[in-house]
This record gives C-alpha cells, sequence and structure tokens, in this order.
C-alpha cells in the first residue's frame, strides 16, 4: 500500500524531540510522500526547509492559516512569494476562513484569503483551503477568483452534505481526516464519504491534532503522526464500500496529480 499524506504540520514543536523518528515509522506504514502544511509566516519557512532535507519524499506548502490572518502584511505577502519560488513548495495555503474560532477579525481574515488567492493566481499552484463554519463568506470570496485559480483542495472537510455539493459541483478536491473516525462529531463523514467521486478524495491525517479515536490500542499520548493515515484509509475503504487497496491507489494518484508530485 502507498499512500500520501497531503497535510501533516510536521514543523509543529512537538515533533522537535523525534522527528526523524516519525518520518521513518511513516515510511514503515506505507507513505510514499506528504506533504507538509506551511500556515504562518513563522512554520512556512520551516515547512520548506523540511521538504528540502527529504527531496522528493517532502513537500510543503507556504501560506497563512486564518488564525494568523493578521500577520499577512506587504511584508509577509513578499516572503511568499520567495518560498513559492522554490519548486518543492507545491500548494498555496493553508488559507481560507475560520469563523468557529475567530482568532483574528472576520475582515483580515477576508483580506489575507483574498491575497493568497491573488497569488494563486499569478503562479498558477494548487490551493490547500481550510474552511470552518465560514462558508458562505467562503464561496463568496472563491467566487471573485472564479476561472483564475487552479485546482483547489478543501482540506479536513468537517461539513455538510450541502458544503460538500458546492465544493464538488465546482470540480474541487475534498481531503479526509481522522475526523471520519470521531463518533462525537464525525458521524456524518461516514455516510458523505460514499458520495466523493473517486477523482476528487484525497487523504490526510492533519497531525499532530485530530489523532483517529479508533486507533487500537489506543496511543497513551494525544499527538497524531503520519503513520495513522494507514488507519483512516481503512476506515474510510470501509466507508466507501470499497478495499483498502483501491482507496489508497486513487487517493495516491489524485495526490501526485493534484500537486504535481514527481
Ligand atoms: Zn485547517
Amino acid at each position: 500500500m502507498q499512500l500520501i499524506d497531503i497535510g501533516a504540520n510536521l514543523t509543529h514543536d512537538s515533533f522537535d524531540p523525534d522527528r526523524d523518528a516519525v518520518l521513518q515509522r511513516a515510511r514503515d506504514a506505507g507513505i510514499v510522500q506528504m506533504v507538509i502544511t506551511g500556515a504562518s509566516r513563522e512554520h512556512s519557512p520551516k515547512a520548506l526547509a523540511l521538504a528540502q532535507a527529504h527531496p522528493g519524499f517532502l513537500f510543503a506548502t507556504a501560506g497563512v492559516h486564518p488564525h494568523h490572518a493578521l500577520e499577512y502584511t506587504d511584508e509577509c505577502d513578499a516572503e511568499m512569494r520567495t518560498l513559492h519560488a522554490h519548486p518543492q513548495v507545491v500548494a498555496v495555503g493553508e488559507c481560507g476562513l475560520d469563523y468557529f474560532r475567530d482568532f483574528s477579525p472576520r475582515p483580515a481574515q477576508r483580506k489575507a484569503f483574498e491575497r493568497q488567492l491573488q497569488l494563486a493566481s499569478e503562479n498558477g499552484k494548487p490551493l490547500f483551503l481550510h474552511q470552518r463554519d465560514a462558508h458562505a463568506d467562503f464561496m463568496a470570496v472563491m467566487k471573485n477568483f472564479e476561472g483564475r485559480i487552479g485546482p483547489a483542495v478543501v482540506h479536513c472537510f468537517t461539513g455538510t452534505r450541502e458544503e460538500m455539493f458546492d465544493y464538488l459541483d465546482r470540480d474541487w478536491h475534498i481531503g479526509i481526516t481522522g475526523w471520519l473516525c470521531d463518533e462525537r462529531r464525525g458521524l456524518h463523514l461516514r455516510e458523505l464519504v460514499k458520495s466523493i467521486p473517486a477523482n476528487r478524495l484525497m487523504i490526510e491525517t492533519d497531525a499532530p491534532y485530530l489523532l483517529p479515536r479508533t486507533v487500537k490500542p489506543k496511543p497513551s499520548h494525544h499527538r497524531n503522526e503520519p503513520r495513522y493515515l494507514a488507519h483512516i484509509v481503512e476506515e474510510l475503504a470501509r466507508d466507501r464500500g470499497e478495499d483498502v487497496a483501491t482507496t489508497a491507489a486513487i487517493t495516491t494518484a489524485n495526490a501526485r496529480e493534484f500537486f504535481r508530485l514527481p
């Protein structure tokens, strides 16, 4: 089984003590490539550095998460453009809107999102998008860039059927995480994932967040890591009524094509 984790926050401090061991465990679990999420001014350069240290295995995104929207200044925009000059940076983002936590003022979130969509419209790279509790505004902002941006994935999809079909209607991809395995808040996804066309589906851990609650034996820690992608794809395959080899193969092929991985 060959898997690609399209969203791993491996620059997170919690990986500082044992990052190499985490990467080795990922390889042992069948992860053949990973896209390291860059989600702030501080961490986007770190994601690139990590990708450069593991050529062919790790790739990076560069962007500013809505939580950090206030840091998206002109200077930050210039920094993002410099990062995007590197071929190891394969997508613009993580960017989008998050009205669930509202860690940044909503107008600042929309502005930072628009500037990153502008960047993507210029460099032609795919978009790695975040949307939480902001669907209407998210769609409105995206509509302003219709026809100017390349492929897009709404990562860590946790939304409703209507939201999912809004994304699929626009030919965007859907990223599924271990949220699927959460019996408290992810049950609706078990039904919804059946409706995602094979060529629109990708998988991710969002490590160190979202440790799948169905991993057995239950780890003694709460840190998620890429090796658990093997568990997520098993759960996803069962929900879709596919054998796991099929789900693994289609999600890997989609990730390679979407991020233009070698
Ligand atoms: Zn996110």
